[in-house]
Formats: C-alpha cells, sequence, structure tokens
C-alpha cells in the first residue's frame, strides 16, 4: 500500500464528505480508495468468519472507554456508521498472518491523520480530531453526553435496548443529514 497516495486522495477528497468521521463504507471507499477498502474488508470478513470480535465482546471499545458502549448492546449501536479511527483499528488478536495489512493500515491512517491536523480546520467542527476518536468527548461532547446517558437510562430500565440504540443512531443520522450527507444505503 502506498501510503503517500492514500494520503493524496484523502486530501483532495475530504471536502466531500463534512460528515466524517460518521461515513458508511461505500463513502470510505470513496474517501481511502480501493485498496484501502480491500484491506479493510478482508480483515473484516476474517473477524467475521473466526467470530472474533462478536465473540470478544468489544474489548477495545472498553479500553478507550467509548461512550456508546455498553455490555448489554449486541453490537456498536452505529456500527454502519462508527468513526473511522474504529475502523481503523484491529488488535493483535487478528494474528501475526495479518501483521503486515495491519500496519499498512495504520500508517495509511496516521499519514491521513497527522496531514489534516497539519491543514488546519476546514469548518468549525471538522478538525483532525475528529480523526481521532472515540472517547468522543473532545470532539463531539453531546454525543458524549448523551451516549452515558442512554445508557444509563438502558440500565435502569427507563430505556428497553432497542430505544437505546434508536437514540443513539438518530443522533448520528442527525450528524449527517447536519453536513449534507447522503441518506446511509
Ligand atoms: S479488535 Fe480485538 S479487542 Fe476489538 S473487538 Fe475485535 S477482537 Fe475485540
Ligand atoms: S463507536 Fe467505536 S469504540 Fe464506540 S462502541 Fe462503536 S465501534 Fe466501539
Amino acid at each position: 500500500m502506498d501510503t503517500a497516495e492514500v494520503v493524496e486522495r484523502f486530501v483532495k477528497r475530504l471536502s466531500l464528505y463534512p460528515y466524517i468521521p460518521f461515513l458508511a463504507e461505500d463513502e470510505l471507499e470513496g474517501l481511502f480508495g480501493q485498496e484501502v477498502m480491500s484491506a479493510l474488508r478482508r480483515l473484516q470478513d476474517f473477524a467475521r468468519e473466526t467470530n472474533l470480535c462478536a465473540g470478544c465482546g468489544g474489548k477495545c471499545c472498553a479500553d478507550v472507554k467509548c461512550e456508546l458502549y455498553s455490555t448489554r448492546f449486541p453490537a456498536c449501536p452505529i456500527h454502519e456508521l462508527r468513526p473511522l479511527a474504529c475502523r481503523f483499528h484491529f488488535c493483535p488478536r487478528f494474528g501475526d498472518e495479518h501483521k503486515e495489512a495491519i500496519i499498512a493500515l495504520r500508517d495509511a491512517y496516521l499519514g491521513c491523520f497527522y496531514t489534516f491536523d497539519g491543514m488546519g480546520s476546514i469548518t468549525g467542527s471538522h478538525q483532525a480530531r475528529c480523526l481521532d476518536t472515540p472517547p468522543l468527548a473532545i470532539f463531539w461532547p453531546e454525543l458524549s453526553e448523551l451516549g452515558r446517558r442512554v445508557i444509563a437510562f438502558m440500565d435502569s430500565g427507563d430505556l428497553n435496548l432497542e430505544e437505546a440504540q434508536q437514540a443513539i443512531r438518530h443522533e448520528v443520522l442527525q450528524y449527517r443529514k447536519d453536513h449534507h450527507a447522503p441518506s446511509p444505503k
């Protein structure tokens, strides 16, 4: 994978996605290109076929103290729109056979992050920190707070599982709408 090429494409196309970091899979390919997407898909397929992440239950989500994480959710409540940093994270449990691909993806992502950081903000809310979230509090404190409250309501029985997931998802969909995103396919 050519990191410089990935970064160049990212910089050229970034303004097409003002709703980052909450991109759908086809948008991810648009921003990072086909080679990155193929590598991500291979790792996702491996995780699905081996039940790796589903079986683990999201230890990395808990470790990073993501405000949208609950052991009661069967999966990330915004899985199809999860932040870019989540999509590019693969823990050592993926094994040595995937190490090279994981490092290449990490380098490409960090290259984009540092380049974006050096560019300054494009608009008020689209600073490089959006690529370094979760936890969400620094990037989007309102979503951070909403996630905590929704999960507390679910734990106390005031919201059921479905309502809690919907409340979080609704907020992220609204963010996308507010930033001129198409409806996710
Ligand atoms: S990346 Fe690793 S820690 Fe995170 S959910 Fe998958 S297996 Fe678990
Ligand atoms: S947003 Fe990311 S860290 Fe949080 S629960 Fe979803 S996948 Fe995990």
